[in-house]
């Protein structure tokens, strides 16, 4: 039988996958328009993203499902396809591995706006919403769920408590951090520090800390929040890089790091304990590639061979 995913990790570090939005754009998705519609209107082409991640190595897929809530297909005119929207965002990337053993990770985004007082959404809108989009990741069959570019703990918990009604075998919390203006540290948009917020879901019930995106949060920053997770809990953590700052050019956004550049950065990561390491805004299967390689080489001198079992010597 399949391991649970919060099993797995304690075996073996596992390679996540790259950037779904950007890839989408170099597939044709316009500016502004619904990159989830797409499960159901272009499933070859987001499968065909998937399947080159599967190619580069990715032993976990997340499904192009992060503005698949109620909430935020409304905007995009697409309510009336929530569950199928996510059900088949998940069997893309079950599609995608093939005759793989792979971990799907059924994601959640933020729903797009703030809670009241501050915004003008209650907290049963949010959680309703949730509910409904891990209700049908899970139906579909995702061995996670992960609630992911969170800022505030009050978002995140809503997320959590909606995948445990749900049923999820494993959830992962990933808060979005951006580095101050001195550059001395990093938190969330909502001031949360990582310290703060691996306690928060430990305390909550998630099986796995996690962050990704974020401002000027690359590799060695990313080093230093899985170092500063690990100082307050010992669950596993999972890590999720941009491929450096966005830049405008020829009026496209591209991001500024390499493969070469950013893979430098992972065997540190991977020596600092983290679990599940992939990467976000900007990555391409050319970086999840290279990550590979080293990867395979850490396992390799680890003696651990990819199927998890120990080599014998
Ligand atoms: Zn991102």
């Amino acid at each position: 039988m399949k391991k649970l995913l919060q099993d797995i990790i304690l075996e073996r570090p596992l390679l996540g996958d790259g950037a779904m939005g950007t890839q989408l754009m170099l597939a044709g998705l316009e500016q502004g328009n619904c990159g989830e519609a797409w499960n159901l209107t272009h499933p070859e082409r987001v499968l065909a993203i998937q399947r080159r991640y599967v190619d580069a190595g990715s032993d976990c897929l997340i499904t192009n499902t992060f503005g698949g809530s109620r909430i935020m297909l409304t905007r995009h005119s697409e309510a009336n396809h929530v569950v199928e929207v996510n059900r088949a965002g998940v069997d893309i990337a079950r599609q995608a591995f093939g005759d793989k053993t792979g971990y799907v990770l059924g994601d959640i985004g933020p729903f797009g706006g703030l809670l009241k007082p501050f915004g003008e959404f209650t907290e049963d809108q949010v959680r309703s919403a949730f509910e409904e989009q891990a209700g049908a990741l899970v139906d579909a069959g995702a061995d996670a769920i992960i609630i992911e570019t969170q800022t505030s703990l009050e978002e995140l918990l809503i997320g959590i408590q909606a995948a445990q009604a749900a049923g999820a075998k494993c959830i992962i919390g990933s808060m979005a951090y951006d580095v101050t203006l001195d550059g001395s540290t990093f938190r969330t948009m909502m001031g949360i520090e990582p310290e703060r917020a691996a306690e928060f879901m430990e305390e909550h019930g998630a099986h796995i800390v996690a962050l990704n995106c974020g401002t000027g949060m690359e590799m060695e920053r990313a080093r230093d929040a899985v170092e500063r997770y690990k100082k307050v809990t010992s669950l596993p953590v999972m890590v999720q890089p941009n491929a450096g700052r966005p830049q405008l050019i020829n009026m496209k956004v591209v991001y500024d790091e390499t493969p070469e550049q950013m893979v430098k950065g992972l065997l540190p990561l991977l020596e600092s304990g983290a679990s599940i390491i992939g990467s976000c805004c900007g990555s391409t299967p050319d970086h999840i590639r290279a990550f590979r390689k080293v990867m395979d080489e850490f396992l390799d001198a680890k003696g651990i061979t990819r199927n998890g079992d120990q080599r014998e010597n």
